[in-house]
């Protein structure tokens, strides 16, 4: 059995449960491998060959995976230590610049993924750019340890001059390329070492000769946090060392505000490093009670919308997608509740439109829910004509969501 890193608080609030995850990457890092891995290992989808319990999602007839999987292209649930994580597809394609900018929208946090070659890539740059003018918060995951030429300093290297930020590093690689087993563990010191066969980590004792080499990295980390944090600093200055409850606090912070990015390491394709990231984005990313309330217009006037069931509705449409069961409307509420058959307004069309069915969705499947609440990510059927981009709200208390961002310009890869 695989023993998971207790990294994380208990919270209280619901929403404090709910992740909205993206994941960015350059083509190619490994975004749809590690995608797959998330799905594998929070149960949404089962190892093919292993379906034997008839209670598996991949039991669907051809036309019901089809759809799931076009659903899935947009966004999907799944379940992590007790948080629904919801990943909402980024397109990892510069052509598709403007779906990537409404996605980050509907993010809280996002996996920037990193090939362990080839580092930071000129499409990882302006993605970065992107979740920054978003304020989207990130946690790093260096992925491909496992390949002939993979470093992780290099790789780590390139994080902090590229993308001009702080790498706070957590891990400590067991092995290289071919040799990858594992990681360490900094903040608690323990090794966490993958057995091939059955896609699961044992913990165990830092091995000897990695002893030193952890401490000294360690220390780095302390050092940087508490360069950049004044509870680390305090205790650093007192005993040398930051305690394992400061140092997740200030990372979680420092994440939050984006001067630092946590980051892990690991081979998706191997499966290895994938349950720390998760507990990492559980520790570390926020919840949508911890990010700022969404901002809207109603006749000039600026109004804010907190995550809170109780307020008006407010939802933003992220992306429509045709299938066999009907159009699909996914949206992001941000502040209200919305129901099964209730009508909202499309404030931009100034449309009125009625909510027929309100799906979750997981990989190769859907149930039907009654409501979806702030925080929710949803897809709607019902909807005929709210495009994506388009703000819903109750026609009450109409609004239209901030505008995004500026693109940026496309970068062309080579
Ligand atoms: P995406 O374009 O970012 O979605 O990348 P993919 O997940 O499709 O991966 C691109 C290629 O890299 C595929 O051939 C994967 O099998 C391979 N790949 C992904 N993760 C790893 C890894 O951890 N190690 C190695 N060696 N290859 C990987």
């Amino acid at each position: 059995m695989a023993v998971r890193t207790e990294l994380h608080r208990r919270p209280t609030n619901p929403l404090d449960h709910v992740r909205n995850l993206g994941i960015l990457a350059h083509v190619d890092a490994g975004k749809t491998t590690v995608t797959e891995r998330i799905l594998y290992l929070t149960g949404a989808v089962h190892k093919r060959g292993e379906v034997h319990d008839g209670t598996t999602v991949t039991d669907f007839d051809p036309q019901e995976r089809d759809r799931g999987i076009t659903i899935f292209a947009a966004a999907v649930s799944c379940a992590w230590d007790g948080h629904r994580i919801n990943l909402i597809d980024t397109p990892g394609h510069v052509d598709f610049s403007d779906e990537v900018e409404r996605s980050l929208r509907v993010l809280d946090g996002a996996i920037a993924v990193f090939d362990a070659v080839a580092g930071v890539e000129p499409q990882s740059e302006s993605v970065w750019r992107q979740a920054d003018r978003h304020g989207v918060p990130r946690i790093a995951f260096v992925n491909k340890l496992d390949r002939a030429g993979a470093d992780l300093d290099t790789a780590v290297a390139s994080i902090r001059d590229r993308l001009h930020t702080v790498p706070l590093v957590v891990q400590l690689p067991i092995g290289a390329e071919d040799g990858f087993t594992g990681v360490v563990d900094l903040l608690r010191m323990r090794a966490l070492v993958w057995d091939d066969g059955h896609d699961t980590f044992e913990e165990e004792e830092v091995p000897d000769g990695l002893r030193d080499e952890a401490r000294r990295r360690r220390r780095l980390l302390d050092e940087a946090v508490a360069e950049l944090h004044p509870a680390a600093l305090e205790e650093f200055c007192a005993r040398s060392a930051v305690s394992g409850p400061t140092l997740t606090a200030a990372l979680r912070e420092l994440t939050r505000t984006g001067e630092g990015v946590v980051v892990l390491c690991g081979s998706a394709y191997r499966n290895r490093g994938i349950e720390p990231l998760l507990d990492a984005v559980v520790a570390y990313l926020p919840s949508p009670l911890d990010v700022p309330p969404v901002r809207g217009t109603l006749d000039d006037a600026v109004q804010e919308r907190p995550a809170d069931p109780a307020a008006p509705f407010a939802a933003l449409v992220f992306k429509v997608n045709s299938t066999a069961t009907g159009r699909l409307t996914c949206l992001r509420v941000y502040s209200g509740t919305i129901r099964k058959g209730d009508t909202v307004l499309d404030a931009g069309a100034r449309r009125h439109e009625r909510v027929g069915r309100i799906l979750r969705v997981q990989a190769g499947r859907h149930s039907d829910v009654d409501a979806a609440v702030a925080g929710d990510i949803v897809a709607v059927i019902g909807l005929k004509s709210a495009r994506a981009g388009a703000t819903l709200c109750t026609p009450a208390a109409p609004l239209v969501l901030e505008p995004p961002a500026p693109a940026d310009p496309v970068v062309s890869v080579a």
